[in-house]
């Protein structure tokens, strides 16, 4: 299955992305993890990227989209991955659709996990990540308003959309995910 994963910070997106990769043998390719990886091997691409992640803004499409064309050539992504963190824009996202439709291998699902914005702010000031300082918790959430949500939109026309509410037990959570992945997973 190939997924992409898309949420506010602060929803829950890791943990749930952790169960799902391990029940469905997914790659799990995160675009933060991989940014956060440069940025602390101090190569050229980790610290332009860290000028953009160090206050919340999104890292340059060009960068990202990079990185994803090439982690998507490798071998353990051949038999589905789950993208958590990209698109973050509808540039990534047309982008993706055209590395995917010269492949020959598009979207399964594209899954939204839901959370009210008033519930993120608390989360992610309890969370205590070193980047997560309030002033960059609410840009983090304004770019994902003003850049990210979009994508909902992008996705709910191909019809491959489909939301989850990220309010409840971890359990609860990925049950409603089950619901819907199970019947795609063959
Ligand atoms: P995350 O761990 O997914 O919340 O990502 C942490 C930070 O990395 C974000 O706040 C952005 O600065 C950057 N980032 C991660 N993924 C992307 C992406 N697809 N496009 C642009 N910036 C990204």
């Amino acid at each position: 299955m190939r997924i992409v994963f898309i949420g506010p910070p602060g929803a829950g997106k890791g943990t749930q992305a952790e169960r799902m990769i391990e029940k469905y043998k997914l790659a799990h390719l995160s675009t933060g993890d991989m940014l956060r990886a440069a940025r602390d091997a101090q190569t050229e691409v980790g610290k332009k990227a860290d000028e953009y992640m160090s206050t919340g803004r999104l890292v340059p499409d060009e960068i990202i989209v990079e990185i994803i064309e090439e982690r998507l050539a490798q071998s353990d992504c051949q038999a589905g991955y789950l993208l958590d963190g990209f698109p973050r824009t509808i540039a990534q996202a047309e982008a993706l659709d055209k590395m995917l439709g010269e492949k020959g291998t598009p979207l399964d699902v594209v899954l939204e996990l839901k959370v009210p914005e008033e519930e993120l702010f608390q989360r992610l000031a309890g969370r205590g990540r070193a980047d997560d300082t309030p002033d960059v918790i609410r840009q983090r959430l304004v770019a994902y308003r003003d850049q990210t949500s979009p994508l909902l939109d992008y996705y709910g026309k191909t019809g491959l959309l489909e939301s989850v509410d990220g309010l409840g037990t971890i359990e609860e959570i990925f049950d409603r995910i089950q619901a819907i992945l199970d019947p795609k997973a063959s």
